[in-house]
């Protein structure tokens, strides 16, 4: 298959990810429903030209994205601070008090909300698979007269960028390209119509290559079919006309985009990587080693009758318990995010609990599936009554 993002090589096939869950981020109701979850393959190829890794066994057809998708990281502390002064600093670098912006796939419209507070007076979230309980529309905003805040649930399209109560200054899509099977085609649409709109750009992925070179292997979702390195987003962005500065963010597991202004498309001829090529030849083996030193750690733990819980039900969550061989040792995962509470992990049932319902499971072990979220999660297990180990993901 041709590289999508460069389009000069051929992806060369580089790990076998066997039959996952398509939707780890759809919550299901029930045990049942939840383990006969539909699956599909993932076979990773990489480009050794620009950096870009792609699902090879990718059916777009499996894929359709219905209301039951559930993949904010918002409830999270740590996340929503990140977000907070993300918001903040892109209202003053692209001056949106008095100006407009347009988020694609926004969701629930809460990065908008974060926005609209820092400054931008006019928000509108496009998304045609925008939960019922969006936080958006709210018009006006409560203490900010003036300010608009709108969703809309369809498809973007140029003269999106055109209209409105204020000039757009900026276009935005956050953790959407990852699971496009053509990301050019939607970043030529959004620089294009940035450009005749004379606004900005933001773009955020999770960072691909901490996937390869961090190990980030509890990433690998179906619904990702895509992975960006920094080489390969710059590529596929300066294709479509954005000159973009490109930053790893949020320790290192984001990758940030940004462009004042887009310009003409450019054919980009990216530098080789070595080391890319390097951690993609590697990946496979590395990340054997890593599952089966978990699969040690879940064996002892059934010797001794250790009761377990991962923190996080999300794609981290579910690709762990979808993967090792042992997942009864686990007996539920854990999550902030009230949404999931109740229901249960997809490929493998585990039941979801809230994090204040932690202390009642009499716990001996708890896996945090984000390293991140460590000391937000040991004082909230504290909190509710629990006195289990809580150890990281990352050894
Ligand atoms: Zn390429």
């Amino acid at each position: 298959m041709l590289c999508p993002v460069c389009q000069t090589q051929d992806l060369v096939s580089f790990f076998d990810g066997g039959d996952v869950p398509l939707f780890v981020n759809v919550l299901h109701e029930d045990r049942g429903s939840a383990v006969n979850a539909p699956k599909g393959r993932i076979e990773l190829g990489g480009c050794s030209a620009c950096g870009f890794v792609h699902n090879v066994a990718f059916d777009p057809k499996l894929v359709e994205y219905a209301p039951g998708y559930e993949n904010s990281l918002h409830g999270s502390p740590t996340f929503q601070d990140w977000a907070t002064s993300l918001a903040a600093a892109l209202v003053e670098r692209h001056s949106l008090a008095g100006a407009r912006a347009v988020e694609i796939g926004g969701g629930r419209g809460e990065f908008m909300e974060l926005l609209v507070d820092a400054g931008l007076s006019h928000g509108l979230v496009m998304d045609p698979s925008a939960p019922e309980d969006a936080i958006t529309p709210k018009d006006p905003v409560s203490g900010a007269p003036g300010r608009t805040f709108e969703l809309e649930r369809r498809l973007f399209e140029p003269s999106d960028a055109l209209s409105g109560p204020a000039p757009t200054r900026l276009l935005l899509t956050r953790h959407v390209l990852e699971h496009l099977a053509d990301p050019f085609a939607f970043v030529s649409l959004l620089a294009g119509s940035a450009k005749e709109a004379g606004a900005g750009l933001y773009v955020e992925v999770p960072n691909g290559l901490w996937t390869v070179r961090d190990l980030g292997i509890w990433d690998l979702i179906y619904e990702h079919c895509s992975y960006f390195t920094p080489r390969a987003l710059r590529t596929l962005l300066l294709r479509a006309g954005a000159d973009v500065e490109i930053r790893e963010t949020y320790g290192d597991q984001f990758l940030s985009a940004e462009a004042l202004s887009v310009g003409a498309p450019m054919s980009p001829t990216p530098d080789a990587s070595p080391e890319e090529d390097h951690l993609r030849e590697a990946f496979g083996a590395a990340r054997e080693g890593t599952v089966a030193a978990w699969n040690q750690t879940l064996a002892g733990w059934a010797k001794t009758n250790q009761r377990a819980a991962i923190w996080g039900a999300g794609s981290k969550g579910a690709t762990f318990l979808n993967t090792v061989e042992d997942a009864g040792v686990i007996a539920c995962a854990i999550d902030v995010n009230d949404r999931k509470v109740g229901r249960f992990v997809a490929g493998t049932g585990h039941p979801i609990v809230g994090a204040d319902k932690v202390g009642e499971q009499k716990l001996d072990a708890i896996i945090v599936m984000n390293p991140r979220y460590m000391a937000e999660i040991e004082s909230m297990a504290r909190a509710a009554g629990s006195d289990a180990e809580v150890l990281s993901i990352v050894q």
